[in-house]
C-alpha cells in the first residue's frame, strides 16, 4: 500500500518557502532574539516545507510594546468607514492571492485542496468582510438616569464602544488560515490591536498573511505575527501585563493554562475549546441526508475539527442501515496528499497525533466496542489513519467520552421514546461544543435541540457555519462566542458617562 503519489507545487508557494520567514513586529519583518528556528513539515509527506523563527518571551515583548503604541496612534484616529475598508482591502488581497494561500494551507496542515479553497473563499474572506461591516455601525446607547442630586429629566448617560485594547491571539494548527481571520477581523473592526501567535505546528499561511496586511493599509504595528511555540511564545503572551485580551482556539487543556497565566492581570478571556459532539439520528429522519451529513460531521478534516460528530446516537429501528451506509462512505475516501486531484481525506497533522489517535482505537478494541471499519495507519508515508467506525459502543467507555481527535467515529443505538433520556446520554462528556439532531418531526427536533448542552446544535445538518451564527461552547468547551455580533462584542469595552445638566 503507497501513497508516494508525486505532487506539483507552484513557483510562487517554491519562492515563498523559501524564504526567510521572520516575526513581524511594528510593521517589519524582524529576526527572532533566539535566533532559534522551527522546522515544518508536510503531514502527508513528511518533507520538510521550511524553518519559521522561533518567538520567545523577549519577542512577544517587543510585539506588545508596538501593539501598545499602535493601540493609541494613527490607529485609533483612523474613522471607522477607513477602518471598514482596510479590512476589505485585506479581503481583497487573500482572494488574489487564493491559489497560494490555498496551496500552502495543504502543505501546511494536510486538508484536501477543494476543502482548502471552499474554507478560504467559503468562509475566510465572507468572515473578515461580515467584520469590516460592523466597523462603522459600533455605537452605544442613551439611558435617562436620575443619579443624586440631579433634577428628575436633568441628567442621562450615554455608553460608547471602546476597543477593548492590546489582544493576544493564540490559534490551533486545524484550520490554520481561518482561525488567524476568525480572530483578526472581529478585534480590527472594533479598533484593537493584536499579538497573533499562529500553531507551531501551521504557521506558513499566517505568515503570508502578514505581507498582505503589510499592504493593506492597516497601520504598523495594528498587527504582530509572532511564530513561536506555545510554551515559549504562547505562555509569555498570556502572562503578559501589557496584554488586555486573549482570545484562544485550542485543547481544554491548554486552554486552562491560559486561564491560570491571564490571572495577573485579569486579563479578559475568551476560549474555543473541545468537542466530543453528538449526532442524534431518529427513526423518521431522512436517511438520503442523515447518512452523508453523520459521515461528513464526523471524517471532515479527518476527524481534526472542535465540532467533528463523533458520537453518533441511532434509534435501533434504523441502526444497521444507517451504519451500513455511513461504513460504505468512509471505505469510499480517497485517502492521500490533497495536492492530488481527486483525494479527498488527508493525513493527521503530526507523528504525535496519528500515535494519539491510534492509540484510542486500541482503546475503543479494549474496551469492548466492535469495530466496523478502518482501524490502521495508511501508507508508507505521512502520518494518514483510516477513517474508523466502532459500534456497539455505550456511554462508559473512554471512546465515547474523551476528544480524540481523529476520524474515529463511535456509534450507539437507542430504544428510548424519552427525548430526556435520550440527551442525558447525548450530554455524558465534559464537553458541550456542538451537536446535531436528525427529524423530519419539527417537535422532537427542537425539543432535542433545546435539550442537548451545547453552544451549538444543528437540525437536519451539522455544525452550520455562517459569520453570523454565534459559535462557542458550553462546559468545559469554551468560555463566551465568537461569530457575529456576540464575537465582536467581546472585542469592546462598554463605558458608561453620565452628565447632570
Ligand atoms: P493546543 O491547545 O495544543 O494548541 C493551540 C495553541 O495553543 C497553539 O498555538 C499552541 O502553540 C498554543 N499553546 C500550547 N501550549 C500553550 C501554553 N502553555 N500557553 C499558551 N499557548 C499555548 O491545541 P491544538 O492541538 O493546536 O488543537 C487541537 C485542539 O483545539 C482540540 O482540542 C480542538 O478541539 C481544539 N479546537 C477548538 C476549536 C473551537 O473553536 N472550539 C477549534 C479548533 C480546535
Amino acid at each position: 500500500m503507497s501513497n508516494n503519489q508525486q505532487i506539483t507545487i507552484s513557483d510562487e508557494v517554491k519562492e515563498f518557502l523559501k524564504s526567510n520567514h521572520k516575526l513581524l513586529i511594528n510593521g517589519e519583518w524582524t529576526p527572532s532574539s533566539s535566533n532559534e528556528k522551527i522546522e515544518v513539515f508536510d503531514p502527508a509527506t513528511e518533507q520538510l516545507l521550511t524553518e519559521v523563527d522561533s518567538g520567545n518571551a523577549a519577542d512577544i515583548d517587543a510585539a506588545v510594546a508596538a501593539a501598545r503604541k499602535a493601540l493609541t496612534g494613527e490607529w485609533s484616529k483612523i474613522t471607522s468607514h477607513d477602518r471598514a475598508r482596510m479590512l476589505d482591502r485585506l479581503a481583497d488581497d487573500i482572494e488574489a492571492n487564493f491559489s497560494a494561500l490555498s496551496e500552502i494551507e495543504v502543505l501546511d496542515n494536510g486538508m484536501p485542496l477543494e476543502l482548502a479553497q471552499y474554507s478560504i473563499a467559503g468562509h475566510g474572506t465572507t468572515l473578515l468582510r461580515y467584520f469590516a461591516s460592523w466597523a462603522n455601525k459600533l455605537h452605544g446607547q442613551t439611558i435617562p438616569v436620575s443619579p443624586a442630586g440631579a433634577i428628575n429629566g436633568e441628567s442621562l448617560t450615554y455608553t460608547r464602544k471602546e476597543p477593548i485594547g492590546v489582544v493576544g491571539a493564540i490559534i490551533p494548527w486545524n484550520s490554520p488560515l481561518i482561525f488567524a481571520i476568525l480572530k483578526l477581523g472581529p478585534a480590527l473592526a472594533a479598533g484593537c490591536t493584536v499579538i497573533l501567535k499562529p500553531a507551531e505546528l501551521t504557521p506558513i499561511s499566517a505568515l503570508f498573511l502578514g505581507h498582505l496586511i503589510q499592504k493593506s493599509g492597516i497601520p504598523k504595528g495594528v498587527v504582530n505575527i509572532v511564530t513561536g511555540y506555545g510554551e515559549t511564545a504562547g505562555q509569555a503572551l498570556s502572562e503578559h501585563p501589557g496584554v488586555d485580551k486573549i482570545t484562544f482556539t485550542g485543547s481544554t487543556e491548554v486552554g486552562k493554562k491560559i486561564v491560570e497565566a491571564s490571572i495577573g492581570n485579569l486579563k479578559k478571556v475568551t476560549l474555543e475549546l473541545g468537542g466530543k459532539n453528538p449526532v442524534v439520528i431518529f427513526p423518521d429522519a431522512d436517511l438520503e441526508k442523515a447518512i452523508p451529513g453523520a459521515a461528513r460531521a464526523c471524517f471532515f478534516l479527518q476527524g481534526q475539527n472542535c465540532m467533528a460528530g463523533t458520537r453518533l446516537f441511532v434509534h435501533e429501528d434504523i441502526y444497521q442501515v444507517v451504519i451500513a451506509g455511513i461504513k460504505e462512505m468512509a471505505e469510499a475516501f480517497t485517502i492521500g496528499h490533497g495536492l492530488i486531484s481527486g483525494n479527498d481525506f488527508g493525513p493527521l497533522i503530526s507523528k504525535t497525533q496519528k500515535e494519539r489517535v491510534m492509540s484510542y482505537i486500541d482503546l475503543g478494541r479494549e474496551e469492548g466496542a466492535e469495530l466496523l471499519t478502518g482501524g490502521n495507519s495508511y501508507g508508507d508515508q505521512g502520518h494518514f489513519v483510516q477513517p474508523t467506525i466502532f459500534s456497539n459502543v455505550n456511554g462508559d467507555m473512554r471512546i465515547a467520552k474523551e476528544e480524540i481527535f481523529g476520524p474515529v467515529l463511535c456509534a450507539q443505538s437507542f430504544s428510548s421514546q424519552d427525548l430526556e433520556q435520550i440527551a442525558s446520554e447525548a450530554n455524558d462528556t465534559p464537553y458541550g461544543l456542538s451537536g446535531s439532531v436528525w427529524s423530519q418531526d419539527i417537535s422532537v427536533a427542537h425539543k432535542m435541540a433545546m435539550l442537548i448542552d451545547a453552544g451549538q446544535v444543528s437540525i437536519n445538518c451539522h455544525a452550520a457555519v455562517d459569520p453570523a451564527i454565534p459559535f462557542g461552547g458550553n462546559k468545559q468547551s469554551g468560555w463566551g462566542r465568537e461569530f457575529g455580533a456576540e464575537g465582536l462584542e467581546a472585542y469592546l469595552k462598554t463605558k458608561a458617562t453620565t452628565v447632570i445638566f
